[in-house]
């Protein structure tokens, strides 16, 4: 299969689509992004990578910073972080509170925002300087020191991210928030303020392609984990449309409020495409409908 072709194909239908969406603006800084912009960079286990439009162009990851610090949590302290979250869909906004109250405390799934708080807790305990091993992280997962934080972005959410606030406080009132909410949430915005380019996210993202190893061979997850963290990314990663996501595309990813959405096919491939404008829903709209043409035109989805 000639994939620059497919890739070809899908860039040329997807750029003209009128419709792009809106841009998230609830973050003021995400706002000033072109919602002209539109990238996808896909990369099979062998090796080979195929790129078109914006796929090298840097922008704010958000959400999909979850899965990667999950990532990190998980081969650190292994299953005894489930004893804080669950693993199911929540079927609600990111950003709901009531779920959170009536579950005492307990987040549906570690891709909630309350999830991903308590995912930020685990490492600002483990870590001295979570923001410097975060990033530490990501860049031996790709090799690459380019990337870094867009520390405007983590300011801009801070200055307006109140319900985060209440929902670590919240956390926080149950037990569930081990350090302060000002340390937690700092760490937080840092890590969903990380600008990736879709090559940089696909090379990340490598190891839940490859059974827990990175691009540079080294185990940073165990099979089972990486089992798990993909069963999590198919049920919970696009927000309350992961079913809509199953149903078109087919494959486990995570998207962000960015425009950007990754996703995988174990033992296969990774693919991240970025488009600023949302759907209602808050997942990338031009984005979902190219990955839905990738796997459509390649059959290649789990499906
Ligand atoms: N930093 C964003 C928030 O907490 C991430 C949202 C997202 O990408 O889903 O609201």
């Amino acid at each position: 299969m000639n994939f620059q072709t497919v890739l070809n194909d899908i860039y040329n239908h997807v750029v003209s689509v009128k419709d792009k969406g809106t841009i998230a603006s609830y973050i003021p800084e995400l706002a000033h992004v072109d919602i002209n912009n539109f990238g996808l960079h896909l990369k099979i286990k062998n090796g080979e990578e195929y790129g078109v439009g914006h796929y090298n162009k840097p922008f704010s990851i958000q959400s999909i910073s979850k899965v990667l610090a999950l990532a990190l949590a998980a081969s650190q302290k292994g299953s005894t972080i489930l004893n804080r979250l669950g693993v199911e869909p929540s079927g609600h906004p990111f950003n709901q509170l009531a779920l959170l109250e009536i579950e005492n405390g307990i987040p549906r799934n570690p891709f909630i925002n309350s999830g991903a708080i308590v995912v930020a807790d685990i490492l600002v305990t483990l870590f001295e300087n979570p923001v410097e091993s975060f990033l530490n992280y990501i860049r031996d997962l790709t090799g690459d020191k380019n990337i870094n934080y867009n520390p405007n972005i983590a300011k801009s959410e801070k200055e307006s991210g109140y319900r985060n606030y209440a929902t670590a406080n919240l956390l926080k009132s149950f037990g569930n928030l081990h350090n302060s909410v000002e340390e937690v949430l700092d760490y937080y915005f840092m890590q969903c303020a990380l600008e990736m380019t879709c090559e940089q996210i696909t090379k990340s993202f490598h190891l839940f392609a490859n059974k827990g190893k990175c691009l540079f061979e080294k185990t940073r997850l165990t099979e089972q984990q990486v089992k798990r963290i993909n069963a999590i990314m198919l049920t919970c990663g696009f927000y309350d449309e992961a079913g809509e996501f199953a149903f078109e595309v087919g494959l486990p990813g995570k998207s962000g409020v960015g425009g950007g959405i990754v996703a995988l096919l174990p033992d296969n491939y990774v693919i991240t495409t970025w488009a600023p404008g949302l759907n209602e829903k808050g997942n990338s709209k031009l984005g979902m409908l190219a990955l839905e043409q990738f796997t459509t035109k390649t059959q290649l989805s789990i499906f």
